[in-house]
């Protein structure tokens, strides 16, 4: 159980995540009111229609209890009239010795209400001695129940088809046969002599016509009036002369005497409201049901429209419930769907950097603030981030600067601004490597200021660094961007030439030394006039590294030294040799 709680709940989870706050608030808004709108709506249309139903049950049950009245006063009328005639002082003779006269006046009273098709006065013995318009004059009546009982007490028969006046009376318009209630009352002289016995059939049809009356009456409302006997028998109404109710049923009617229950009705559902009549003064009554029934669908018309006409509001309200859902929920989800819009804009290339206030609700009004408060503190990190990175930056640039200019300084001698010796040798030495595997011609000048030590002696030792420089830059100002000079030491230089033949280093190293004797070196007042020796050798291929030909040229400037200074010489790879060798 527990586990299908959290299933069902996970299942919600999944579904809520895949819906919009606004589906979710208009959806959750739209149930809502469907489901108050309906259950309000469903209330009311019951009530209504119970309350409907209610009216049109006791509206029948009225007709149906008003036309059992009118039944009932109707047959209390005639036996109080018919009792009187048979009790009549004047007619007292008549009885006995008159008929003609008793027949006049039995027509008398039959013209007073048409619908006693017949009156007769039989004697003692059942024979008839008066009839209205002489019908059964001289025939027995002996045999008939209404006879035998009105010798005894004021009868009243149930309806029953025409016995006797059958082939006497007039044929009926529609063919069906006469049907009478039957009265007889005791007539006795004043004696107290029982003289015979008054009998009336009243003609059923007046009935028929009491209920047509009423149904006409009853505007549109499609009520079905039907009288039925004790015996559940229709006397008047659809299936005439059919059992309508019987057992049980029937019992039960007879015993509640009113009331209302509905019932099927050939393939129709009827609402039948029922009366049972109860006489009505001396009227006992003959215990006739009258029924009043209408079809179901006729009768609840008035509540099933009513119901319907609830539910149709209830409609429209619930769809002005589910609009007003729709439109709110839309109202709710504007600012937050903005703010997902802007959020995502957010950090993309270019894109804004902040959130425009959003509002709508307090959770809205919040959320944007928190949101543009988070924003300015990420702004502020990112912004010392990217000071943090220029300074890094900053710092490796100047770094990388200050290696480059102590590279230069470790390389460079600190008087003359030419290489040191350590950095000629490694130059030197790739390019050594370079001509011989190219078979390029190089050459190396060495060059050693004469007679220093004096230059020293006579001005100073500051003037010996100004004449170093001065020599210096001579030898700079001589060589091609691609040649290298070097100050090996002390008043000391070597200079590298690249791609160069002997003739040319020989004339190179020969311009250099007459540049140096025609230059006059100045320190501050002071000329100092100097003079070099240049040893020069060319690469051969016999040296094993650049250190061989170096050593060459050094034997070169030793032989220019030895030989009276201020002058080049060429040391040749043999000499060299031999040199090496001595
Ligand atoms: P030579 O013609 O045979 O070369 O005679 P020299 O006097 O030049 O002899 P040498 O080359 O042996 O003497 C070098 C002198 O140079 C020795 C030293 O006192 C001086 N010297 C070495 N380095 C410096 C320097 O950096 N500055 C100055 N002012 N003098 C230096
Ligand atoms: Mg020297
Ligand atoms: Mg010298």
């Amino acid at each position: 159980m527990r586990n299908l709680l959290q299933k069902l709940a996970d299942r919600l989870h999944a579904i809520e995540d895949r819906l919009t706050v606004q589906m979710q608030i208009a959806t959750a808004a739209a149930v809502t009111s469907v489901l108050l709108v309906g259950a309000l709506a469903g209330g009311a249309a019951f009530v209504s229609y119970r309350n409907t139903a209610s009216l049109v049950n006791s509206s029948l049950a009225t007709v149906a209890s008003s036309t059992s009245g009118r039944l009932d006063r109707f047959m209390a009328e005639r036996q109080q009239e018919m009792n009187l005639f048979s009790q009549l002082q004047p007619l007292q003779k008549l009885w006995r010795d008159d008929p003609v006269e008793l027949r006049r006046s039995l027509e008398q009273l039959q013209s007073t209400f048409s619908d006693l098709a017949w009156i007769g006065f039989a004697d003692v013995n059942g024979k008839v001695v008066a009839a209205t318009g002489g019908l059964l004059e001289g025939a027995s009546v002996a045999a008939r129940p209404w006879f035998k009982e009105g010798l005894q007490r004021l009868a009243i028969g149930d309806v029953h088809e025409a016995v006797l006046l059958a082939s006497l009376l007039a044929q009926r318009e529609n063919g069906e046969p006469y049907r009478f209630v039957d009265l007889a009352f005791p007539v006795k002289d004043s004696s107290g002599k029982l003289l015979g016995v008054l009998g009336g059939h009243l003609n059923w049809d007046w009935a028929s016509q009491l209920i047509t009356d009423v149904e006409a009456n009853d505007g549109d409302t499609d009520t079905r009036l039907s009288i039925i006997d004790k015996n559940g028998v229709v006397l008047v109404g659809p299936d005439k002369g059919t059992t309508r109710y019987s057992g049980e049923q029937l019992a039960n009617i007879l015993k509640k005497r009113k009331g209302a229950f509905s019932e099927i009705s050939g393939d129709q559902r009827m609402l039948t409201a029922f009366y049972v009549g109860m006489g009505h003064r001396e009227y006992q009554g003959l215990n006739w049901i009258v029924t009043a029934s209408q079809p179901t669908g006729i009768a609840l018309a008035a509540a099933i429209s009513s119901a319907e006409i609830i539910l149709g509001i209830g409609a429209v309200t619930a769809l002005i419930g589910l609009g007003l859902a729709v439109a709110i929920s839309r109202r709710i989800a504007r600012p937050i769907i903005a703010l997902t819009t802007e959020a995502d804009r957010i950090g993309r290339a270019s894109g804004p950097t902040m959130l425009a206030r959003q509002s709508g609700s307090v959770e809205v009004v919040q959320l944007t603030r928190a949101l543009r408060s988070l924003l300015r503190r990420i702004g502020f990190a990112e912004e010392r981030t990217r000071e943090a990175e220029l300074r890094a930056t900053e710092n490796a640039l100047q770094f990388k600067d200050d290696l480059v200019k102590l590279q230069k300084m470790a390389d460079t001698d600190y008087l003359t601004g030419l290489m040191n010796r350590r950095a000629f040798l490694a130059v030197a030495d790739d390019t050594a490597e370079f001509c011989r595997r190219y078979k390029r011609g190089m050459a190396t000048l060495m060059i050693d200021i004469d007679h220093f030590k004096k230059i020293n002696d006579t001005h100073g030792h500051a003037a010996g660094d100004d004449a170093i420089k001065g020599v210096a830059d001579i030898i700079g100002q001589s060589i091609r961007t691609t040649d290298k000079a070097a100050r090996f030491g002390g008043e000391e230089f070597v200079v590298l030439l690249r791609e160069i033949d002997q003739e040319t280093a020989m004339l190179l190293a020969e311009r250099i030394r007459s540049s140096i004797e025609q230059t006059t070196i100045s320190h501050g007042e002071t000329s100092i006039p100097a003079t070099v020796s240049i040893g020069v050798a060319i690469n051969a291929e016999s040296d094993r590294d650049v250190q061989d030909m170096i050593e060459r040229a050094d034997q070169g400037l030793y032989v220019a030294k030895k030989t009276g200074r201020n002058r080049t010489f060429l040391m040749a790879a043999s000499e060299g040799r031999e040199a090496r060798a001595a």
